[in-house]
């Protein structure tokens, strides 16, 4: 059988796309990409003339059976999403657990991607971290969300676009109250990266003045107790968890 490889792509800067990922992209017999038009760009400034076919979350369902069989034909796939990760709020999960069902091997190659990018910079407590992702987009629906994830003695890393983040931003003051730490991280990679710290009033008080545009990751701190490096055990972990999730 062939492989599924998944590559992560640059999320603003090009120079983090590695040369592992052009040889794969190059090797490979297909490319499954999100978006073909967005991936064409990417593939000609490496001289890079691989087919595409598109695989994006309104055909993941039809494509799987597709890319099964080339795969089961002997078949290279190179996976690739707009940008960061594959299967990382983008598609890609679903094809990995279809593969892996198939007994197809998957290859993922480590690149760019914008919530550990964020996590290492923030200043946040690193581990144990959450990755949740995007929010709900209505507000009764968040609240209801967050308050699954603000109780965890953990950093939890949310993803949210601009034109949303002040609003998103009054739920999570809300949910874990003024005072909880939090870092806002902006335009990671590209000219003008920033990152906005401070407590959840601070950071709130400081979008509401400026409206900051370009892509974000929120990384909410953890509640007062684990910020001492407490050693949180898997059981409290979980438990914690369940008193959450109803
Ligand atoms: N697969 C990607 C990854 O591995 O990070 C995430 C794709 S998701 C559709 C897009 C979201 O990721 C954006 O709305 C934003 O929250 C975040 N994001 C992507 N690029 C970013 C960047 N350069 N700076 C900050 N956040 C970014």
């Amino acid at each position: 059988t062939g492989t599924l490889y998944l590559v992560p792509t640059p999320i603003g800067n090009l120079g983090d796309f590695s040369p592992r990922a052009v040889q794969i992209l190059q090797d490979a017999d297909l490319i499954a990409a999100e978006d073909t038009r967005n991936t064409q760009k990417l593939l000609n400034h490496y001289d890079i003339t691989t087919h595409q076919i598109s695989f994006h979350e309104h055909n993941t369902q039809s494509r799987i059976p597709v890319l099964l069989a080339d795969l089961q034909q002997g078949k290279t796939i190179a996976q690739v999403s707009d940008a960061g990760m594959p299967a990382i709020s983008d598609p890609g999960q679903e094809l990995v657990a279809a593969c892996v069902a198939a007994h197809i091997p998957v290859v993922a190659l480590p690149g760019p991607n914008a919530g550990l990018t964020a996590l290492i910079a923030s200043g946040l407590v690193t581990q144990p971290f959450a990755f949740i992702g995007f929010l709900p987009r209505k507000a009764q629906e968040q609240e209801r969300f967050l308050s699954q994830y603000a109780a965890l003695p953990m950093t939890t890393i949310y993803y949210e676009s601009p034109q949303r983040i002040a609003k998103t931003l009054d739920r999570f003051a809300t949910v874990v109250g003024p005072d909880r730490p939090i870092v806002v991280a902006r335009e990671l990679t590209k000219k003008f990266e920033s990152y906005i710290r401070g407590t959840v009033a601070q950071v709130q008080e400081f979008i509401k003045a400026k409206a900051p545009k370009g892509e974000m990751v929120i990384l909410l701190g953890p509640p007062a107790p684990a910020a001492e490096s407490v050693a949180w055990s898997q059981e409290a972990v979980l438990a914690a968890l369940r008193d959450r999730v109803v």
